[in-house]
């Protein structure tokens, strides 16, 4: 398999696993793993060093088997591997991005930023979508911290955020290599701020954020409630701004929308440039299936591009997601890719949302209500009993497949919960349906109700 290919099997996997193995051991323990070779029924992982491998073997080996063989369509068995002491970095040392090759890290001497190498502005495709987001990301990457400061992207999940900031990075440093720029998520800047506190290293944090020239912080919206790390990112902002140096940020919401976060942090996201990108139509969708499938130096026929495009609507990343599904189940099992294949290696992803009307969050609830014989104030109540809470999530996939509303507003008509609560439960769900055959069932009798 190709290491591409491996790359992006490895960060679905790690989707999968995020949510449902809980910060920070998440961050500290599977993060940074790598995958060294996936064949024939196998995956290799490797891991930096003896504990992390312990860990990861005692803990959380079943929910790695069970990740990749979603990912994978195929049943296989999983080894952990402990790197020589060169090849990874141990978690937390440096910003990760699992994405690059173990090659690439071992010739990067100075400090970098790990970005995806993919993620490049002639990686990304320009449409009606995010033309917009573009322009500016490329203005800022030109000009930093003097076209717009801070940049603020926010879009929905999988539509271009995170690759939009790595290519500004990427750009900024290929005209000049010596600039410092550091790209991290605001969950990472979280976790390294309560570290250094506790190592009582806070100088040298404030150095590391405060002195680079270009400060790309991807899902602001997880800083929501950690008053004391706003407070630092607060001061952050301010000596960088003043200084002339470029911060970007991303976010699920525009700025005045996110909640948990002090009023005056919100007034300086919204000081600079504000873009979204939205869904994108067909025709961007189709070119970016084209993109990919170059990437991958295969051709597709033109039937099963347009079949994975016109079927996944979501997002981008679930349209990967079904075009590396298919290429994984082709590359695993040797079958020649047809649009019989894509069919169905993509049956469970597709059958429910073709051609049929949008649903109403109350249809959905009343549904879920009479099948699973939860009352609706129950359902909507902190109430987490098992089959309460399997309810909701149940809930929560079914609104996110047959409606067209955001996590938040999901989160919202489930009894005020947030939009990372949504999304963990849809996860789970889509975990659940496809081992928990009783749950499926559950849902299927839901499904029929709404016809
Ligand atoms: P987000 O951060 O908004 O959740 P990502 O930036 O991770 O989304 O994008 C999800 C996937 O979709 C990535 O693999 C990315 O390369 C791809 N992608 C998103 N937008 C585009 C685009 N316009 N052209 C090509 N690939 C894209
Ligand atoms: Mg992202």
């Amino acid at each position: 398999m190709t290491l591409v290919l491996i790359t992006e099997i490895l960060k679905q996997v790690k989707e999968r696993l995020k949510s449902v193995i809980p910060s920070p051991k998440y961050e500290l323990i599977v993060e940074p793993i790598q995958v060294e070779s996936v064949e024939s029924g196998k995956v290799v992982i490797l891991v930096a060093g003896q504990k992390q491998a312990q860990w990861l073997q005692e803990e959380f080996l079943q929910e790695l088997i069970r990740a990749f063989q979603l990912v994978l369509g195929e049943p296989c068995e999983v080894e952990i591997k402990v790197a020589p002491s060169t090849e990874l970095k141990s978690a937390g040392e440096e910003v990760s991005s699992s994405a690059v090759p173990l090659s690439e890290v071992k010739a990067i001497k100075k400090p970098r930023p790990l970005l995806n190498p993919r993620f490049t502005f002639e990686n990304f495709v320009v449409g009606d979508s995010n033309q917009f987001s573009y322009a500016a990301s490329r203005a800022v990457a030109e000009n930093p911290g003097s076209a717009y400061n801070p940049l603020f992207i926010y879009a929905d999940v999988g539509l271009g955020k995170t690759h939009l900031l790595h290519a500004i990075g990427h750009h900024v440093l290929s005209i000049n290599p010596e600039m410092s720029v550091v790209y991290l998520t605001s969950e990472k800047f979280t976790a390294d701020f309560i570290e250094k506190v506790r190592a009582g290293k806070m100088n040298e944090f404030r150095l590391r954020y405060r002195q680079c020239d270009l400060l790309l912080i991807d899902d602001i919206q997880f800083i929501a409630g950690k008053t004391e790390t706003q407070m630092e990112f607060f001061h952050t902002f301010m000596s960088s701004v003043d200084s002339g140096k470029q911060i970007v940020i991303t976010s699920d919401a525009p700025p005045y929308d996110l909640k948990g976060i002090e009023s005056r942090l919100v007034s300086r996201f919204a000081s600079g440039l504000i873009v979204d990108i939205g869904s994108p139509g067909i025709e961007t969708r189709i070119a970016i299936l084209q993109k990919k499938a170059e990437l991958e130096s295969v051709t597709l026929p033109e039937d099963v591009l347009t079949f994975i495009a016109e079927n996944v609507t979501t997002n981008i990343r679930h349209l990967e997601g079904a075009l590396i599904r298919v290429l994984a189940f082709c590359n695993f099992s040797g079958a020649k890719c047809t649009l019989e294949v894509a069919r169905k290696v993509l049956a469970d992803m597709l059958s429910v949302t073709k051609g049929k009307r949008l649903l109403t969050m109350e249809e959905i609830i009343t549904a879920i209500c009479e099948v699973f014989r939860v009352p609706k104030n129950v359902l909507l109540s902190k109430d987490r009993r098992k089959k309460v809470a399997e309810a909701r999530m149940l809930a929560m996939y079914i609104a996110r497949e047959q409606t067209n509303l955001t996590l938040a507003q999901i989160g919202e008509e489930l009894g005020a919960r947030d939009h990372s609560t949504v999304s963990h439960g849809i996860m789970k769900s889509a975990i659940l349906l496809d081992e928990d055959p009783y749950f499926k069932q559950l849902y299927q009798m839901i499904i029929r109700k709404l016809g």
